[in-house]
């Protein structure tokens, strides 16, 4: 029979580590942490790109400068991760038309006034209408954004900067600067210090036993005397406890299966939270040809298509003479570019390109094109909660189910969707989990004692 752990950590991103570093540091050694990938970090994740490295999934710390510090931000300091300061909001002062053209940044400014304007009205509305928003109403533009510009600024204020509509609990907790991680060690780097400290390491590598990747766990037979985790490769762990930190979007599809299934009150509350998909698309040029410099850093494509290859960042800042584009889709197209080949994904951006900065502009040389979506241990980029959401329901995300703790990004009800969220959200669940276990620990010292 398989040997009895402590607590199974199902998943190794950052609210994973979290979860498991803080079990570690209250003597709760006897753990296993099983990831489906083969690398720790999950939704943070570098790969070396035309010389450097790109940071797939997570890319700012979001949050800085305020009056309480970002954990996370504490974390990147002490461990001297490089980082840059950037400022998107410059972005709607670079705005081009299909014929190369910069709006003018008057017209600019009151289209986005305009928009934000319309954008806090219709929350107002929702609110006074309903008490709690509709959730499939709040992501729809709030008027009817018709022209290129209007919907490149509805594309920015909705995917990007919701701060502009609502408080944003990150800004308003840590601070609104965001610093652009631009590590040779990646994000990741972070993680992998975090792990240090209670898992055996060597020269960056993690040795110990107790972290096996490659497990893709595909049941959870719990009872009340236990969890029995099966994995993909015919692999049976045995725990007290399990901690599962995979996504919203992989509790949404059918890749665990629970026995006895969820609780309705579970499984109703993991569909009400919708899951975003976020793309940067990476691209690779022989020289530079689009405008430098800091607020130049951002710019924005006004298409008739709304979210069309959209908003840009030139990576010059970040890792000067790097000749690297970023541009970033979400949903739809994000979903529409993962399902065809990069070559036509290339033919797209480099015809958005000559639109912008004319024909004679070289065509890049490589390109790279994350697959969240597509992706069995993601499927999808974050947690996307209504702004007026109903309590109810992240509580019930977050609730344990008999001997199954919930963590990750999606169950932090002020942090989804960041890193910091996950980071916070390991820690609440940890501690959540060693105070049942205390009382577990004290029920049965009084049997005992009873007998
Ligand atoms: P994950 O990192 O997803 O960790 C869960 C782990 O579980 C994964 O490693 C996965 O492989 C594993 N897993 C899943 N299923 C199984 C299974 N069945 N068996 C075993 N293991 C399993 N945040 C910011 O703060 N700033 C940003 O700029 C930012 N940008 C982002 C851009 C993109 C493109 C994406 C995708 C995310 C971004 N985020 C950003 C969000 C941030 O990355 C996440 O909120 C955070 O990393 C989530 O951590 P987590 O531990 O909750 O989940």
């Amino acid at each position: 029979s398989p040997t009895r752990c402590s607590v199974i950590i199902v998943g190794a991103g950052v609210s994973g580590i979290s979860a498991a570093k803080v079990l570690a540091e209250n003597d709760v050694e006897n753990m296993l942490i099983l990831e489906a990938s083969d690398k720790i970090g999950g939704r943070i994740r570098k790969e070396s790109f035309g010389g450097v490295s790109v940071e797939l999934g997570a890319g700012w710390i979001a949050g800085v400068g305020g009056k309480e510090s970002n954990p996370v931000w504490e974390l990147a300091r002490q461990s001297g991760l490089r980082t840059c300061f950037s400022d998107y909001s410059n972005a709607r002062y670079n705005i081009y038309d299909r014929s190369g053209k910069i709006f003018p940044s008057g017209i600019a400014a009151d289209s986005y006034k305009k928009a934000v304007d319309s954008a806090i009205q219709k929350l107002r509305n929702q609110q006074g209408n309903h008490g709690v928003a509709d959730v499939s109403k709040l992501y729809e533009p709030p008027s009817s954004p018709k022209t290129p510009i209007e919907l490149a600024i509805d594309f920015i204020l909705h995917d990007f900067e919701m701060a502009e509509v609502e408080p944003i609990s990150t800004y308003v907790d840590f601070g609104d600067r965001e610093f652009l991680v631009a590590d040779e060690r990646g994000y990741e780097y972070l993680l992998y210090k975090m792990v240090e400290s209670f898992l055996f390491t060597s020269e960056g590598k993690i040795l110990d036993s107790r972290l096996k990747l490659n497990k893709v766990v595909r049941e959870l037979q719990h009872s009340r005397n236990g969890v029995l985790v099966t994995t993909e490769d015919g692999c049976v762990y045995e725990a007290n406890y399990v901690i599962l930190s995979a996504s919203i979007g992989v509790l949404q599809s059918n890749l665990i299966s629970f026995k006895p299934p969820l609780p309705r009150w579970k499984t109703e509350a993991l569909e009400k939270c919708d899951v975003m998909v976020y793309t940067k698309i990476f691209l690779k040029f022989p020289c530079k040809f689009w405008p430098c410099g800091s607020e130049k850093e951002f710019f924005i494509y006004a298409h008739e298509r709304r979210g069309y290859y959209t908003f840009w960042q030139h990576m010059d800042n970040a890792y000067p003479g790097s000749n690297i584009l970023v541009v970033t889709l979400t949903n739809g197209e994000s979903k529409r570019v993962e399902a065809q080949s990069d070559q036509e994904t290339l033919k797209e951006a480099m015809e958005v390109l000559r639109n912008m900065f004319g024909p004679d502009i070289p065509d890049a040389i490589d390109i790279l094109v994350p697959r969240w979506w597509n992706n069995r241990f993601q499927c999808g980029s974050y947690s996307n909660y209504p702004i007026y959401v109903n309590h109810q329901i992240v509580d019930d995300i977050k609730a344990p189910v008999g001997r199954i703790f919930f963590t990750g990004e999606h169950t932090s009800e002020r942090f989804n969707g960041y890193v910091h969220g996950g980071y916070l959200a390991g820690i609440d669940t940890s501690k959540a989990l060693l105070e049942e276990m205390r009382k577990e620990k004290e029920r049965k010292t009084e049997s005992q004692t009873f007998l």
